[in-house]
């Protein structure tokens, strides 16, 4: 989802970071003349979304979110960490997710009973080498938010050495939903397709050096 550093990704940067913008911009300058075949799409800063009320520190790291007593429709959810050229890998970036079941519930919304330490659909997860991670989980289903359901969406907080820490919010294409959401961002709508069989989500987190 990403390439050239937006305008914005480079004034978020601090004085301090601004000579790691420079091999960017060259790339992104080489991006828009010469090797544009090999470029692909714009590349761009993630967008930070809100936190929202259900965030819970201290959850385990496992990849695999599904356990026994969860309900939803199965989710491969993978993607890549980068810095900010939209290539560079962060390895050892950690996710921390945490999202709805398929019913719309959060473990700590009231609706279920659950002790303390179970983590019900929230993990930590660590990047590989080359940036890369890989998440079973289950596709979330809406939830009220006032008057409106709020779209499908994986909440997520990304964080590398080095970087500035992310919040953000993940989406689905296609939701009946997303259209009349105050918060979703189009640059936020992950890649989902089902050539295999379980539906499988896609994102590249692109995190801005601190
Ligand atoms: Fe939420």
């Amino acid at each position: 989802m990403a390439n050239a550093p937006t305008r914005r990704s480079f004034l978020q940067m601090s004085a301090g970071g601004l000579w790691l913008a420079a091999p960017a911009a060259l790339w992104a300058l080489g991006c828009r003349t010469r090797e544009a075949q090999a470029c692909g799409p714009a590349c761009s800063a993630t967008e930070p979304n809100i936190e929202g009320p259900y965030y819970r520190d201290g959850a385990p790291f496992r990849a695999d979110l599904v356990e026994a007593d969860v309900r939803g429709t199965p989710l491969v959810l993978s993607g890549r960490i980068t810095s900010a050229d939209c290539r560079s890998p962060l390895a050892g970036a950690v996710l921390d997710v945490w999202q709805a079941d398929g019913d719309g519930h959060y473990d700590n919304d009231g609706t279920a009973r659950l002790p303390a330490d179970r983590f019900r659909l929230r993990g930590k997860l660590k990047a590989d080498d080359k940036g890369a991670f890989s998440l079973r989980t289950v596709w979330p289903g809406h939830y009220l938010n006032g008057r409106t359901y709020r779209p499908a969406h994986v909440h997520v907080k990304v964080s590398a050495a080095g970087h500035r820490p992310l919040t953000t919010q993940l989406y689905f294409p296609g939701d009946p939903y997303n259209d009349g959401d105050p918060f979703i961002r189009r640059s936020l709508i992950m890649d989902v397709s089902s050539d295999r069989g379980a539906p499988h989500a896609h994102y590249d987190f692109v995190l801005v050096p601190s």
